[in-house]
């Protein structure tokens, strides 16, 4: 089996046959946190997939990822899993700061409850450092103010609301995010939220990292990478592969 390689900040692109997956990857020898580990053995995943094993390490890294992967191979994991492991080495090193390191957006309202549960479990034997909210929901302006209150660490929603709540919490919310994520890339465009996209990229601090996941490479995939990413490693993953 061929070693997946890397080249530093260069824009890689890996094709189906260099990326098999080695026997040997486990979600330990991918450096997770001890309490990640835990969430990941209640949720009864023995192995990473292989989108979670290449794309894993590289995002621990600090790269930027688009990646390719067929429904059902575990891109969610894949980007959560550096996501939470983020968050966690932030509140050790400041326990008192809440602040929202993360969005991650969805096209629609289910996707986002969906996400918000799988975070929910990975971060399980976390305790309080983790906070996610599911920001999709249709809420009054109260609870979506209190909702924002203490700046959850991680709010999953689709662009429009995602849009509401930095307008409702403004600088104070956006400020300390590193980390952006759109979870089925392809479909976000073309559902029609690009002026919130384009409004959120204004509005969210520059040199974030950035995750965009996606079934397929179409071009609302590529615009939504001019917009987000920097020089982002591309993982192209195919059929059969783990
Ligand atoms: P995708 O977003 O690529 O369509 P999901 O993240 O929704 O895929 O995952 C598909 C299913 O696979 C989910 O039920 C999830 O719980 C499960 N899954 C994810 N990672 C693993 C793993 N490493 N081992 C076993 N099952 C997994
Ligand atoms: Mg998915």
């Amino acid at each position: 089996k061929r070693k997946f390689e890397a080249d530093n900040d260069a824009a890689v692109v890996a094709a189906a046959a260099n990326m098999t997956l080695d026997d040997e990857v486990t979600f330990q020898s991918l450096g997770l946190d001890a309490r990640l580990l835990q969430g990941i053995a209640k949720l009864g995943f023995a192995n990473p997939t292989l989108v979670q094993a290449k794309a894993i390490p590289l995002a621990l890294e600090g790269k930027d990822i688009l990646a390719r992967a067929k429904t059902g191979s575990g891109k969610t994991a894949a980007y959560l899993l550096p996501l939470l492991q983020s968050v966690l080495k932030a509140k050790e090193a400041s326990p008192n700061e809440n602040a929202t390191r993360a969005f991650i957006l969805v096209p629609t309202k289910e996707l986002a409850e969906q996400v918000q549960k799988m975070c929910e479990k990975l971060a399980a034997f976390c305790g309080k450092a983790v906070r996610v909210v599911n920001g999709a929901q249709n809420v009054s302006e109260q609870v979506q103010r209190s909702m924002l209150s203490e700046n959850p660490d991680i709010i999953v929603a689709t662009p429009a609301k995602a849009l509401l709540h930095i307008t409702l919490g403004g600088q104070a919310l956006v400020e300390k995010v590193v980390h952006l994520v759109i979870d089925e890339a392809d479909l976000v465009l073309s559902y029609g939220y690009e002026d919130d996209l384009q409004a959120i990229a204004k509005a969210l601090p520059k040199g974030l990292q950035t995750f965009l996941m996606s079934a397929t490479l179409t071009q609302e995939v590529e615009t939504l990478k001019k917009l987000f990413c920097r020089n982002p490693v591309i993982l192209r993953l195919q059929e059969g592969e783990d």
